[in-house]
């Protein structure tokens, strides 16, 4: 890094005390974007980058709750409004005990650029509660999101401010956030994405993000002739984005031989097949249980408790072609990328954001696998959900196979649009530096056009 990028990292350091992954999600930007800022001096008198990792509001509120006992319970609730050069803020709510404001900072940054990436107008937001909805009845899910959203109405708006789900917030807790946010407003408008299908959701919503991630891999793979058939695929986590990758995998001809949860791991070498995956999704998303059960269901799999004194996680040491981290931010370091890459896997798709550390990064790219971030691997959730939000302004539903066709097209495009932006500046091959660059230009000229706001 140059000593004027690094400086720059230093003020942002300085300003943003304690909020590590904030740093973390500004540095890797910056480094792929020093080489343009020299080559377009306007972007640095117009101090554009400076004012990308300033939000542009952060409101932070107290979320008082009853449980079931009838205890007071007090949460803090976030929502950053980061970018609104080009559409109204745009990202999801997270709900768990980590949350705090250099997390949802972070994962407001990326979504300035993930959005610009998708081609529609979304400008960039994240919020979120360290609620934790595990372990909590639907009726203390439903008290807290009340709550919640009896201070966030007042900031969002179809036109002005559109959350989503995250980690924690699945179509329960949306249902709840948008009838607390109708009754408030009384009015019926698609101020949440991710609703049901029969309250203005989409089709293909739940699915996009994991769907999209394997979409991406695909679109990698083909620039090398291959595609994901006969493929095994290791997958993180075991809620909406490993399930739906996993699904997606499989459609594609692909074998995914592992889940995960925050307690452990589940490999299963005969691989995980529809009837075991419907067995997951019935698990997390009805039951609510833990990954551990599909182990003492299927005696194909064997499950691996998470151990703290290990400094790798042994769910990337398997032999595989393929990787989708799809769990949280910073779960693949360095030693895990080192282990990934000595197992054979040379495509790495994140559907989770964030989830390779800066060091697990240049393992990948040094060794020229098809590494896909998450900026532009997940960006399919995020996408659909700007299909969501035009088929509610038009006040229509689009099919199945309609939404599933823009979606691909949209991960087509953004494939290209890294390939193009790395190539154009000198780094071929790298993915990282490709979603950065061409998020940042539409965005940057865009404020230059809208002058000093
Ligand atoms: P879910 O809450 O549905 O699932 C999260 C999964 O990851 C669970 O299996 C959870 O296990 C596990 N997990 C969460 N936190 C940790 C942790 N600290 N350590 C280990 N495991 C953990 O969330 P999503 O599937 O929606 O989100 C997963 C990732 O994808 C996140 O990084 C999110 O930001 C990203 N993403 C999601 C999008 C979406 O549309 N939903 C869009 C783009 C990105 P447990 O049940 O034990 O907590």
């Amino acid at each position: 890094m140059s000593a004027s990028a690094a400086a720059f990292m230093e003020a942002v350091k300085a300003k943003n005390p304690a909020e590590p992954e904030f740093h973390q999600a500004v540095d890797e930007v910056v480094e792929s974007l020093w080489p343009v800022l020299d080559k377009r001096p306007e972007y640095r008198k117009a101090k554009i980058l400076e004012r990308i990792v300033e939000p542009e509001r952060v409101i932070l509120f107290r979320v008082p709750w009853v449980d079931d006992k009838g205890e007071v319970q007090v949460n803090r609730g976030i929502r950053i409004e980061m970018n609104s050069a080009i559409g109204p803020y745009k990202g999801g709510l997270r709900f768990h005990p980590s949350v705090n404001l250099g997390i949802l900072k972070f994962l407001a940054f990326e979504q300035v650029f993930k959005n610009s990436l998708t081609t529609l107008p979304m400008g960039g937001g994240k919020g979120g509660s360290d609620f934790d909805p595990k372990g909590k009845s639907d009726n203390e899910v439903m008290s807290f999101c009340q709550s919640f959203m009896s201070e966030l109405f007042r900031h969002i708006g179809p036109d002005t401010d559109v959350p989503a789900g995250d980690i924690g917030v699945g179509g329960r807790e949306i249902g709840y956030l948008f009838g607390q946010y109708k009754r408030l407003c009384n009015e019926f408008t698609g101020v949440l994405t991710g609703k049901g299908l029969n309250w203005g959701g989409s089709l293909i919503r739940p699915e996009a993000t994991g769907y999209g991630a394997v979409y991406f891999a695909a679109e990698m793979l083909s620039t090398r002739n291959e595609t994901l058939e006969g493929k095994k695929c290791l997958v993180s986590g075991s809620g909406n984005v490993a399930q739906y990758a996993c699904e997606k995998i499989l459609d594609l001809g692909g074998a995914p031989v592992t889940l995960s949860d925050s307690s452990g791991y589940i490999y299963d070498e005969a691989g995980i097949d529809r009837e075991k995956l419907a067995f997951a999704m019935d698990l997390k998303n009805v039951r609510r249980g833990r990954i551990k059960e599909y182990a003492e269901k299927y005696s194909s799999a064997v499950y691996m408790a998470v151990d703290s004194k290990l400094d790798y996680n042994p769910l990337w040491n398997h032999k595989a072609d393929c990787a989708f981290p799809s769990a949280t931010q910073n779960e693949i370091n360095a030693k895990d990328a080192e282990n990934l890459v000595n197992n054979g896997v040379y495509v790495v798709s994140e559907g989770a954001n964030m989830p390779t550390t800066p060091d697990g990064v240049i393992i990948f790219i040094e060794k020229k696998i098809l590494y896909g971030p998450g900026k532009a691997a997940n960006a399919g959730g995020v996408a659909t959900s700007g299909l969501e939000m035009s088929q509610n302004s038009l006040r229509l539903s689009w099919t199945r196979e309609e939404v599933d066709q823009r979606l691909q097209g949209i991960m087509k495009s953004i494939h290209s649009s890294c390939v193009e932006a790395s190539n154009e500046f000198g780094t071929p091959g790298n993915y990282v530096n490709g979603a950065n660059i061409a998020g940042f230009l539409k965005i940057a000229d865009t404020m230059l056009d809208q002058g000093v706001v």
